[in-house]
């Protein structure tokens, strides 16, 4: 039974997300304000946190932000909640560590989609050892670490599933709709601008020189290549 954690000031929202999720089996914490997130965060480190971004005390994209900072809870899967949904919203979700990210008002059907999408990827569910290399990059599939020659990498749960699944194809063209498929789950309702964005921010951490990049080459009109 994967364990889920609400947070969400807004008590009539927060009671029914709360209610649908453990109608659907899963057992369920809530949170009505940033610090007290992260008390339960640490204590209880559930499989995923659904994350509103305007919360008191500490909002949540600086909940996100020291989750990410913290290597005991660092590759918990977190769903941004917000009001607004402009781009630039989505991109601040996302930069802030957030595996997904969804606009309020939202439809409760596409939440738990969301919610399956997230929990099929997250950590802990693999029961095959396994270890992914090519050149320089190594990542240990099963305790979900990557790893620059010596240097430890500090990924975002999404980033972790993106360059695991390009290193699985090296050499081969994936398309940004079979990424998105594969990464984000058929259920997602995002479009494949998300890939764009998460593949910028993976070049920036694993690329010597991200505008020159040599490991995740850009195939154009298609998609991305991890380079054998
Ligand atoms: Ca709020």
């Amino acid at each position: 039974m994967s364990t889920i954690l609400v947070v969400e000031d807004e008590p009539t929202l927060q009671q029914t997300l709360a209610h649908n999720l453990k109608k659907d089996g899963y057992k369920v914490y809530t949170a009505g304000d940033g610090e007290a997130a992260l008390d339960l965060i640490r204590q209880h480190q559930p499989d995923l946190v659904v994350l509103d971004i305007m919360l008191p005390r500490l909002d949540g994209l600086t909940v996100c932000r020291l989750v990410r900072k913290d290597a005991d809870i660092r590759h918990t899967p977190i769903i941004m909640l917000t009001a607004r949904g402009t781009a630039g919203d989505k991109m601040v979700g996302l930069d802030s560590g957030a595996d997904d990210y969804i606009t309020k008002p939202f439809d409760l059907g596409e939440f738990m989609a969301r919610v399956r999408a997230v929990l099929r990827r997250a950590p802990g569910q693999s029961t095959h050892m396994q270890m992914l290399e090519s050149s320089d990059i190594r990542l240990d599939v099963t305790a979900r670490r990557a790893f620059r020659g010596t240097e430890e990498l500090h990924l975002s749960s999404k980033e972790f599933d993106l360059l695991a699944e390009l290193m699985r194809n090296r050499g081969s063209v994936l398309s940004r709709d079979l990424i998105l498929s594969r990464v984000w789950g058929y259920d997602y309702y995002g479009d494949s601008r998300t890939v764009d964005v998460h593949i910028r921010w993976l070049r920036q951490k694993i690329e010597e020189d991200p505008s020159n990049p040599r490991h995740i080459i850009t195939v154009r009109g298609i998609g991305y290549r991890f380079e054998a």
